[in-house]
């Protein structure tokens, strides 16, 4: 059989079956345009259902969905962050990963060049979400667009904004960095760095009302609002005017000398390791430190506080202090950093077998006592 032959017999059978299609092929083609209109059909269908929806059930969406916040201009501030709903105390705001990270310790020669060449890696929008972000200490008479403005501005930029990322180093996270700082009990959100994630979680350390400004903290603010005041001014440019730094001078120091004794009291717990004070001593200046913050309305810092408790409690193998310390523990981390944290599940966990804290016994066995003040 030659090849044309072959050629030729094909062509005839495929002439014959168009002008005389098989029984099987009649019923192929009715099966064909059933399927089609089947497919048109589910389409339609598929359509009211989706518009139905739309139309009856998306307004009951809304709450769900609507972001908790947004970025706004602030008289005499700049841009801020404002409640678009009342906020519940607990509620993740925001899960932001970096734009970029650069080590903690920059050795680099040129540390504005380090950032350009992690600049340069970005999309355009992203590289735009540095850009307008707000700095201070640009150093002054830099000739624009130099090599040496773009070197400083974006080291500016940086070191104005950049916060923890853990053992990644510091990074950028363009949506928390609108976040302003309120000091002691004006700021009402925190942040926190999760290594498993490597993103910045922010959840709402109070309630918080439809209008309100989310603020944060900058830097530890248990000292007065004169010190509190000139490191602001020195590290970020501002002068504070916070609740707490605008209260009446009376009000002030009263604020002052709660805030100031806090600190005192932190640095006295401290000494337990040294073996200064006994277990219970550690313990009684935990109650006092979290009966002034209830004073102040200072709610920070509480779920690492009472771990610091657990720790001492464990050390003495104390295992109903433990037992105890590790509920409230619990309880503010989960406020502070989530009830999925590593360090809210590790004090769930605590609370159920306190003999397997990592430290227990490592101390001579001493009764310590429980949290005093539980809010
Ligand atoms: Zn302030």
């Amino acid at each position: 059989m030659t090849e044309n032959t072959t050629r030729k017999r094909k062509s005839d059978r495929s002439v014959r079956n168009i002008k005389q299609p098989s029984e099987k092929q009649r019923i192929l083609a009715k099966k064909s345009v059933r399927d089609h209109f089947a497919i048109i059909a589910v389409a339609l269908i598929a359509t009211l259902l989706a518009y139905v929806y739309r139309t009856y059930f998306a307004i009951q969406d809304i709450p769900l969905v609507r972001e908790a916040f947004e970025v706004r201009n602030l008289l005499g501030k700049g841009k801020g962050i404002v409640a678009l709903r009342n906020i519940q105390r607990g509620e993740l705001l925001l899960k932001e990963k970096p734009l970029f990270v650069v080590p903690s310790a920059i050795s680099h020669t040129s540390p504005g060049a380090l950032i350009l060449s992690s600049l340069a890696r970005l999309t355009h929008s992203q590289r735009q979400s540095f850009y307008n972000l707000s700095y201070v200490h640009l150093p002054e008479n830099l000739e624009p667009d130099t090599p040496q403005y773009n070197d400083e501005l974006a080291l500016a930029i940086f070191q104005t904004n950049a916060v923890s990322a853990g053992s990644d180093g510091v990074g950028i996270f363009p949506r928390m960095a609108r976040l302003n700082h309120g000091c002691s009990k004006a700021f009402n959100v925190v942040y926190s760095w999760r290594e498993n994630e490597r993103a910045i979680v922010v959840h709402a350390l109070k309630d918080i009302k439809q209008g309100q400004e989310l603020l944060t903290t900058y830097t530890d603010t248990k000292r007065p609002r004169s010190e509190r005041r000139q490191l602001l001014e020195a590290h970020y440019g501002f002068t504070c005017q916070c609740s707490v730094c605008s209260l009446l001078e009376a009000e002030s120091r009263k604020s002052d000398e709660r805030l100031s004794k806090m600190a005192t009291l932190y640095s006295q717990f401290k000494s337990w390791a040294e073996g200064a004070i006994t277990g219970r001593e550690a313990i009684d200046i935990v109650n006092k430190i979290w009966q002034v913050g209830e004073e102040e309305g200072y709610h920070s810092e509480r779920g690492q506080l009472a771990a610091d408790a657990v720790y001492i409690a464990a050390s003495h193998s104390d295992g109903d202090a433990v037992r105890a310390w590790a509920q409230l523990s619990h309880q503010w981390y989960s406020l502070e950093l989530g009830l999925d944290s590593e360090q809210a599940q590790a004090m769930a966990g605590l609370r159920q077998h306190p003999e397997q804290h990592g430290r227990w016994g490592a101390h001579r066995p001493e009764l310590v006592g429980g949290p005093i003040l539980v809010q």
